[in-house]
């Protein structure tokens, strides 16, 4: 149920609401939109009659939730769900840039990556510091000496960090550091991994697995919001195709599914997507054509001796020139020339 409150309800109100859902056994998710709060209680109707509901003060209406996607579907919200990142609201139309290298190497390479990052006006840097990795031999990331290099480089360069928890153990070292946490595209069924990030009270950006369908991708990020985090972006990057000119397939028709069917905000990895740095900039630029609020793009200061990724790593002067033209991309499709963007 989306329980919507008036606009004059006063928190007593909501709490009693909150209350009575509790005492039937269902979680309430506060909502606080700007025009008046609501609650989504997914699956109260099993255990409450909408008109009790109805009857207490400051309830306006009581609204069936008919999608199997409770708190992520489009139904469950009034509008779209903003993600505030430190300085970066994802999701308000805008585009938000991420990028970095796939891992932090070293103090120096991860130093330089930053400056130039930041010089371009991006203002969140992703970098790993545990390696979700296919074999067991590669480079498995730096862990915690990874992280306080983070902590280090965003105080430095004043930037917002993106970084990946791999597993449950391994999480509240990166709550600490990140301000956004990444769930990989490999963990996007690890439930409880989920569950964590559902708990933290930081905002996660959840990867679709390669091989997932959206409806799969959206069940996921439920997990994570049925948990009490509201603070959901999702991400695309690539899935597993008969297609072998590229790392993945770049799924772009599902932006728009994603976007028609959440509210939640979504975002384009080109980088995982292709594999290929001569890929990279044009998917990009397509991403954002198709509407996706953000880029999530790997860039290195020298790919040749990456330990990770190398080869889909923009060169400094590409990642300068992508940056360019996705924000001037953006800004034909959002700007005054009327032009639509398709969802
Ligand atoms: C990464 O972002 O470096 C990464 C390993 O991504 P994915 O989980 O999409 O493969
Ligand atoms: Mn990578």
């Amino acid at each position: 149920m989306l329980i919507l409150m008036t606009q004059d309800a006063r928190p007593e109100d909501v709490q009693a609401v909150l209350d009575l859902l509790q005492a039937a056994g269902v979680r309430g998710h506060l909502q606080q939109d700007p025009q008046a709060p609501s609650i989504v209680a997914p699956h109260a109707s099993q255990a409450l009659k909408a008109d009790r509901l109805e009857a207490l003060p400051g309830v306006r209406r009581v609204v069936p939730i008919t999608s199997p996607f409770k708190l992520s579907g489009a139904e469950a919200a009034r509008g779209r769900t903003v993600v505030q990142v430190r300085d970066v609201a994802i999701g308000d139309g805008s585009l938000a840039l991420v990028a970095g290298p796939c891992g932090v190497e070293s103090r120096e390479q991860l130093f330089t990556v930053a400056r130039y990052v930041a010089e371009a006006g991006v203002r969140l840097l992703r970098a790993g510091a545990f390696k979700p990795r296919t074999s067991p031999y590669a480079f498995q990331g730096l862990g915690q000496e990874a992280l306080d290099l983070l902590a280090e480089v965003r105080d430095t360069f004043d930037l917002g960090i993106v970084t990946e928890a791999t597993e449950v153990d391994a999480f509240e070292a990166v709550e600490a550091v990140a301000d956004l946490i990444q769930i990989g595209a490999r963990n996007m069924q690890n439930f409880a991994l989920l569950r964590r990030a559902g708990r933290s009270r930081k905002p996660v950006l959840l990867k679709r697995g390669p091989a997932a369908t959206l409806e799969e991708w959206l069940f996921a990020a439920e997990y994570v919001m049925a948990e009490g985090n509201a603070n959901v972006i999702l991400c695309e990057r690539g899935i597993r195709t008969w297609s072998d000119h590229a790392r993945n397939t770049f799924d772009i028709s599902v932006v728009p599914a994603a976007k028609g069917l959440t509210h939640l905000p979504v975002m384009v990895d080109p980088s995982h997507a292709t594999g290929r740095r001569d890929l990279v900039i044009p998917c990009a630029l397509a991403g954002v054509a198709a509407g996706a609020d953000g880029l999530l793009v790997e860039t290195h200061c020298q790919p040749e001796k990456a330990l990770s990724d190398g080869p889909q790593a923009l060169l400094p002067s590409d990642f300068f020139h992508m940056v360019q033209q996705a924000q001037a991309i953006h800004g034909v499709l959002k700007g005054p020339t009327g032009l639509r963007v398709w969802h």
